[in-house]
């Protein structure tokens, strides 16, 4: 098996080699990472200047390409110019941090493999939730198991998976969660600050809504200590919301 692997916090992050170390025996794994951490850059991709790739020995463990570009620049490049074999499965991770509910559309890391299902390849977004110490090796162990049951069912090309681990302060995981996305908001709040020079700077801090009002959940299965499982797709499509617009008096001429 082929095996495109990404990330969006560098090519030298601890969860990407993690992640490398436990999927390795699978078959050919080709890294294409950031050259530096991408986290929080969505679905950004480099348009109108070059991008920089440079094949590099990472921590004496494998070799892989630095891209001074975006997690999505990653697997645009791997897919079209790095590996002329296409890969069967597309993992990224494993995030420092978990991608669950609404920070999904914030994540690099999702999004990496979000750009792999888009171009017909079955794909696996792996994140750690961190609250306090950070075990990658253990989470690439636990990732690892969720990836064989996967496989074992088969990934459906073009389909788009996210696993998230919870934090392991309290111990391994109870279970798998198959949960669907929460869609609790932040409670955003801002640190206002004035500069020497008059600016005013903004740092955005603040925290989350209350997580049980939303059960059956990826965050509410983290809390209670489960691996979540949520497949995901990309059609924002609001099918309700389109005959809600069907019988609006449209402008006919312009
Ligand atoms: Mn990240």
């Amino acid at each position: 098996m082929r095996i495109l692997l990404c990330n969006d916090d560098g090519i030298t992050a601890p969860g990407l080699l993690a992640l490398y170390k436990s999927v390795r025996d699978l078959g050919e794994v080709t890294v294409v990472a950031p050259a530096a951490a991408k986290s929080a850059m969505s679905h950004a991709v480099t348009v109108g200047i070059p991008i920089t790739c440079q094949k590099i020995h990472v921590h004496e463990q494998f070799w892989g390409y630095s891209v001074a570009g975006s997690p999505a620049d990653c697997v645009k490049l791997a897919l079209a110019e790095l590996m002329p074999d296409r890969p069967d499965l597309v993992l990224s991770g494993i995030n420092h941090g978990a991608n669950a509910g609404i920070d999904i559309f914030y994540s690099g890391t999702v999004a990496a493999a979000a750009e792999g299902a888009m171009f017909g390849i079955g794909s696996i977004a792996v994140s750690l939730e961190i609250v306090q110490e950070v075990d990658f090796d253990r989470a690439g162990r636990i990732a690892r198991k969720v990836i064989d049951s996967l496989l074992a069912r088969g990934i459906r090309p073009a389909s788009l998976i996210n696993v998230n681990i919870p934090a392991l302060c309290q111990g391994v995981p109870k279970g798998v969660r198959l949960a669907k996305q929460s869609t609790l908001t932040y409670e955003d709040r801002f640190e206002k600050k004035m500069n020497g020079g008059g600016e005013t700077l903004y740092m955005l801090v603040g925290g989350r809504m209350d997580i049980g009002r939303q059960p059956e959940t990826d965050l509410h299965a983290l809390r209670e200590g489960y691996v979540s499982v949520t497949p995901l797709q990309f059609d924002l499509t609001d099918h309700a919301g389109l005959p809600r617009l069907a019988d609006v008096p449209w402008p006919t001429a312009f």
